[in-house]
């Protein structure tokens, strides 16, 4: 267990210099020596002396492995397994609740049903039976927390004007939290930016280290910019899914028309697809392997796969950058279907793709996998404090 809470604030260099540690082996699983220190530009010796302080404190430990070469070392340093972390995350269907170690490991999860038209009040009474069974889980085994992640769905500035995609008052619930888990770090965030946190820190072969722009292609259509995870606002989300793409276009969540998330978050695509709703979000992604296209749908499919290229490839007129990954529905889609995305970013990006040196990926969704990502989220933020206390109180 860490024992961050009573240590005395130090100077902000030192807890950068433990942030780059922890994110490094957050996002690494685990390294030797020599190329840790190299990795956080430090030399063998004041690495030691970090790491000594960081095993004191629980947070990470080193386990005896074989030498990777002939008189190599033999400890690979990994983050403790026993540091506990709360995990809440919102989706469509209900709201999950879990405890986990920094490395994804679930010890508890719980799922919750959300009712069929969820209010702010019905939402908020979900919270507070799912805080409590977090509590009670926790007291039972004598647990304290070190972090509690929480991830909502288009949480962002525009959430106090109630826009979220699922109804729920983001300052209420942060003071219920605090009250029932006083003293233990919370963090709010959008579930773009716990999704995209979970593929750069457990997606193997992941393609990007540095920065790089993630996108959500879900129940609603968001961005993330990933940057270096010492600095403050190492994850920003971006609201790409409201680039608006025709005023007399279909009505968006957000008030407006045309954006590019009322063309092809999930439930965008019902009537075309010919479902409900419902079924589609109960299909979740998987429709992509369920549903058979017809030419005249699959050709508008493809036509709004190219507005969402649009939109990232203005996004990246805006602020460039080397890299895109794509979660979400489009990455199921084969290889000639998801051309219409690339094409789109083509057709707007400034030099297109080769001259501004943009490499795109689609990676695999994961969504309907929670509360990982929320897991994620959540180890982030203790490793990108250097596991030390937070500096302010925890806004939502
Ligand atoms: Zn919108």
């Amino acid at each position: 267990m860490t024992t961050g809470m009573e240590m005395p604030e130090r100077p902000r260099s030192r807890r950068q210099t433990r942030a780059a540690i922890l994110t490094h082996l957050l996002q690494s699983g685990g390294s030797f020596r020599p190329p840790l220190a190299k990795a956080v530009r430090l030399s063998e010796a004041s690495l030691s002396r970090i790491l000594f302080d960081l095993k004191a404190e629980g947070l990470i430990e080193e386990v005896r492995r074989p030498a990777p070469y002939v008189g190599g070392p033999t400890g690979l340093v990994a983050l403790d397994g026993s540091v506990a972390l709360a995990a809440v995350e919102l989706t469509a269907q209900w709201l999950s609740v879990g405890v986990g170690s920094l490395s994804g490991e679930l010890h508890y999860t719980e799922r919750l049903p959300l009712p069929k038209a969820p209010t702010v009040e019905t939402v908020g009474r979900v919270f507070g039976e799912v805080m409590t069974l977090l509590r009670d889980w926790t007291r039972r085994r004598h647990i304290t927390l070190s972090q509690i992640g929480v991830s909502i769905p288009g949480l962002g500035r525009l959430t106090v004007s109630g826009n979220p995609i699922i109804p729920c008052d983001v300052g209420r619930l942060s003071g219920m939290i605090g009250e029932m888990f006083a003293g233990v770090p919370l963090e709010f965030t959008n579930s773009v930016v716990a999704h995209a946190t979970f593929h750069r820190c457990r997606t193997q072969n992941y393609p990007f280290s540095d920065t790089h722009l993630f996108v959500l292609v879900s129940h609603g259509v968001a961005g993330a910019w990933m940057d270096d995870p010492v600095e403050a606002d190492a994850l920003q989300p971006i609201e790409l899914g409201h680039m608006v793409f025709g005023p007399d276009g279909p009505r968006c969540r957000c008030g407006h028309h045309g954006c590019v998330e009322a063309y092809t978050s999930l439930p965008a695509l019902a009537e075309l697809l010919g479902v409900s709703g419902a079924e589609l979000l109960q299909l979740g992604n998987e429709w992509v392997h369920t549903i058979p296209l017809s030419a005249r749908v699959r050709q508008e499919l493809r036509r709004r796969l190219f507005r969402l290229g649009l939109a990232i490839g203005n996004t990246l007129n805006v602020k460039p950058c080397g890299g895109v990954a794509i979660s979400g529905w489009p990455s199921l889609l084969s290889e000639e279907d998801r051309k219409a995305v690339v094409d789109g970013i083509d057709a707007c990006l400034l030099g297109g793709r080769k001259l501004a040196q943009v490499s795109l990926a689609f990676v695999p969704p994961s969504t309907g996998n929670d509360p990982q990502a929320a897991l994620a989220f959540a180890a982030f933020c203790l490793a990108s404090r250097g596991g030390m206390p937070a500096t302010s109180t925890e806004a939502a």
